[in-house]
């Protein structure tokens, strides 16, 4: 079954001068099917027409039948936001490792998102993540000139998209 998960999330910018911007790739957890194990970190590539799962244990990671379908985002002066639409295949299982079904949208489901930077005071680029699993609220710094480029205030959401 094809399935479809919506991400978003917004970002206040303290400061514009670092051409901050979203970097087209992200992890994602996900109950997958072919190593039949929930809530695997999968990652994710725009453009690309496949994902990679990490797998486990037993089971190397591998690539799965998974794709950024939108990657959409929203530039104002003080903050930029996220959308992204995840399309993957999905079929019931049982994970018997924890004893637990598998769902089309994992139990506690989980995003990382990555952003890139230009440091206009050391001519360097640098990067940073914002993810679900962080205390927030949450801010990211030019690790050049230590100037604040980012708070992330509220965790991003994702949620299951009907009938795509
Ligand atoms: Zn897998
Ligand atoms: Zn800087």
């Amino acid at each position: 079954m094809l399935r479809s998960v919506e991400v978003t999330t917004v970002l206040a910018l303290p400061s514009s001068s670092h051409n901050l911007h979203w970097r087209g790739r992200l992890e994602l957890s996900l109950d997958c099917f072919i190593c039949q194990r929930t809530g695997r970190t999968t990652s994710f590539e725009v453009g690309a027409d496949r994902a990679v799962c990490s797998g486990d244990d037993k089971f190397d990671q591998h690539y799965s039948a998974a794709r950024i379908a939108a990657f959409d985002h929203s530039e104002e002066r003080d903050q930029t936001g996220l959308r992204a639409v995840v399309d993957y295949w999905w079929a019931p299982f049982h994970d018997a490792k924890r004893n637990e079904p598998g769902a089309a949208l994992t139990r506690a489901p989980w995003v990382r998102l990555h952003l890139g930077y230009y440091c206009p005071e050391t001519e360097k680029a640098g990067e940073f993540d914002t993810q679900t699993n962080v205390v927030r609220p949450s801010s990211g710094s030019c690790r050049h000139c230590s100037t604040p480029l980012m708070v992330s205030r509220d965790v991003p959401q994702l949620r299951l998209l009907a009938g795509r």
